[in-house]
């Protein structure tokens, strides 16, 4: 062979070595060299065998999405050496640190964003525990005359995630726990204007998983968030599989990146009220559901649409139970504040947009808006509007509810589901006849369909069910779990190992 030869092909085998974290050593060798034989994998090891310096010591936070691409794809050859157990420690660890840092993290992303309620981005990162993980990936297998068939949920590589203002830390959190528990990697491009917060929270998670597993970089973010960095990240030939969470712009944006993208997209729930429901419990829940997070959830309680004889009692178990009701010129002012109003094009209609100042802000900063003082601590506004009204037609994430009269069940589902919007995201009712239950959930068909809670109940939050921040509606995949990020392999014995 060659001096040519024998250089290349140690340099080849150097770089794969590199990449697999270094188990090869034996065939990177030419053949005159005897192999030693591979070290036991305690960690240690790990660290030398790892390719590209500019990787090392950044914990997940890089300036590029190559760069964090390069560091992910790393990590998921390090975590399919190191198996399921590593897959184990990652889930514990993030479940763990989410929830020890709750108080301190649901700061943080608070004082950056700006929007939602405090104790509820504390009480957010305090859930990730009930997010699935490594336990929910079972084998599928068959069995009969011909042998026996294993279908397995196996990972894709690297997986590109786009999260939301309105939840940085927590979705964030919930997708790594799904992402690694299914074997992959994943690189953040955040919200910009929650980007800081999730930094700190990857930075402490690679911290604490490199530490226990020698992993450095299982979860990349891009420190500085822009649209080109989204672009550079649906680039890369290293992302596999893209998961947004988001408005309809980046949904639309990543369905044309030419990855396969799982989108969870924007909502805008429903509320029907019929008159066979307890208006008590019904107040309590549409109270609890929109106020939750000041109603930044998509799936929150956006509109209510209530049979005209009940409505009366409706608004008064509402008002019993904390919630202030705005009369007519209130929600005029407010509505004024809360929205702006561009010309459409061409159609003549003016076109709502919001007013970014007002999302996720407390009520009693709303009910200046609207000229009213309300007593420290109120948690929803609510007011009697028609069934155009812009918080009836607009995503508003404000603890704001309008309150819609309708004159039968037909109407109250048809303008369900016309505000919806075929997002077909959520969708809620109150009611115990069960032919309107089932009317709905048909004429809606909504990814998640609530009757007589809360809608939080639709994510295990007082019903049952498991948890995610990411609810896949127009790509079809649901409340994103662990199997959510596998590919489907089939591994079939032919004629043996059926054993009766
Ligand atoms: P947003 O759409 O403004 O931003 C979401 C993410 O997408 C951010 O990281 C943002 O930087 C990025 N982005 C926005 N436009 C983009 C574009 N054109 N190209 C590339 N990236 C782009 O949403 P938000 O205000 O942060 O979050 C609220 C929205 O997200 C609501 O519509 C809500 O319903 C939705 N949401 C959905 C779910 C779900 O599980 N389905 C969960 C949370 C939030």
């Amino acid at each position: 062979m060659s001096a040519v030869n024998e250089n290349l092909i140690r340099d080849v085998g150097a770089e794969v070595l590199g990449r697999l974290g270094g188990t090869a050593t034996a065939t990177a060798k030419p053949a005159s060299a005897p192999a030693p034989a591979p070290k036991a994998d305690c960690g240690s090891s790990v660290k030398k065998s790892l390719a590209n310096p500019a990787l090392r010591g950044k914990f997940g936070v890089f300036a590029t999405a190559d760069e964090a691409c390069e560091a992910a794809q790393e990590a998921f050859l390090q975590l399919q050496q190191k198996g399921i157990a590593a897959r184990r420690k990652i889930e514990e660890i993030v479940k763990t640190l989410a929830e020890r840092n709750a108080e301190p993290w649901g700061r943080i992303e608070f004082e950056e964003t700006k929007i939602g309620s405090l104790p509820h981005k504390i009480a957010k990162l305090g859930l990730i525990k009930l997010v699935p993980g490594v336990d929910w990936l079972r084998p599928d297998a068959m069995s009969g005359d011909h042998g026996i068939t294993l279908e397995e949920y196996t990972p894709f590589g690297v997986v590109g995630a786009i999260t939301p203002s309105t939840h940085s830390i927590p979705t964030l959190s919930g997708n790594i726990v799904n992402i690694c528990a299914a074997g992959n990697a994943v690189v953040f491009n955040a919200h910009p204007s929650a980007a800081k917060c999730a930094a700190t929270a990857v930075r402490a998670y690679n911290e604490a998983i490199y530490r226990e597993t020698g992993i450095e970089n299982i979860a990349c973010i891009i420190e500085k968030p822009t649209l080109d960095s989204f672009n550079a990240l649906c680039k890369n030939e290293l992302i596999r599989l893209l998961l947004v969470t988001g408005g309809p712009a980046v949904v639309k944006a990543a369905m044309q990146s030419g990855k396969r993208a799982i989108c969870a997209g924007p909502g805008n729930p429903p509320v029907f009220v019929d008159d066979t429901c307890c208006p008590t419990r019904a107040a309590k829940a549409i109270i609890s559901g929109a106020a939750f997070d000041n109603n930044l959830l998509c799936i929150g309680e956006k509109q209510v649409f209530v049979l005209d004889h009940v409505a009366d009692k409706l608004m008064q178990r509402m008002a019993e139970n904390g919630a202030v009701k705005l009369n007519s010129a209130q929600l005029e002012r407010l509505t004024k504040a809360a929205f702006t109003f561009k010309e459409g094009q061409g159609g003549g209609c003016a076109h709502a947009s919001l007013n970014k100042d007002y999302i996720g802000k407390d009520a009693d900063i709303l009910a200046q808006a609207a000229g009213l003082n309300v007593p420290g601590g109120t948690q929803l506004l609510f007011a009697e509007t028609d069934a155009n009204h812009p918080f009836v037609q607009e995503e508003q994430m404000m603890p704001m509810l309008p309150i819609v009269r309708v004159k039968s069940v037909e109407e109250g589902i048809a303008l369900s589901l016309q505000s919806e919007h075929n997002y077909k995201h959520t969708a809620i009712i109150h009611s115990h006849d069960v032919e309107n239950i089932t009317a709905m959930a048909r004429a809606l068909d909504t990814t998640l369909f609530v009757k007589n809670g809360p809608s939080p109940a639709g994510l295990g939050l007082g019903g049952e069910g498991y948890l995610s921040f990411s609810i896949a509606t127009p790509t079809g995949e649901g409340i994103t779990n662990p199997r959510t990020f596998t590919r489907v392999r089939r591994c079939v014995m032919v004629d043996n190992l059926r054993i009766y």
